[in-house]
């Protein structure tokens, strides 16, 4: 009986109302697909949210009014800081989300699937130390941006970790 419901978080999508938009990129960092809606047209966030099966994260108390999400058809969560760290802390226990769900799967900026590439492949396109101290890459196929488990990687994540105390694992 290790990690009982597990299944469920894994499975959890998200759409990040342009108001608490900061969002987005922390929830990439774990791992989760969170889709950044820029629009101004509510209803089509509640579409695309139903489309896609994504739960909305939102400061808006109209949308939380709406009858799709009183009546329970769509999730979502309205989030009550104006503070990124508090609303990533708010977040994170109300829907028990997983720190270290999937690292370096999605890209930070535009929430592709990153793909791995080789040293080799990579090496004219870092920094010469970069590529003398890492192993691993990961490229997004959309903006072509190149990752790595760097310095500011790593201090992302140890803030993750110290705003929720989910270093368990
Ligand atoms: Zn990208």
């Amino acid at each position: 009986m290790e990690k009982q419901g597990t299944g469920l978080r894994n499975n959890l999508k998200f759409i990040v109302d342009q108001n608490v938009g900061k969002l987005a990129k922390w929830l990439r960092i774990m791992g989760y697909d969170s889709t950044f809606f820029n629009g101004s047209n509510d209803s089509h966030m509640v579409a695309i949210a139903l489309k896609e099966g994504r739960i909305i994260l939102t400061k808006d108390t109209q949308i939380m009014k709406r009858r799709v999400i009183t009546s329970g058809r769509l999730k979502a969560i309205f989030i009550e800081t104006d503070e990124p760290e508090q609303q990533m802390r708010q977040l994170i226990k109300s829907l028990n989300l997983d720190c270290w769900f999937r690292p370096f799967a999605l890209c930070l900026e535009c929430n592709q699937p990153l793909v791995e590439r080789s040293k080799e492949e990579v090496k004219d396109l870092v920094p010469p130390y970069v590529f003398q101290t890492q192993n691993q890459y990961m490229e997004c196929p959309a903006c072509h941006r190149i990752y790595w488990r760097g310095t500011h990687w790593r201090a992302m994540t140890r803030r993750l970790e110290q705003l929720v105390e989910c270093s368990k694992l």
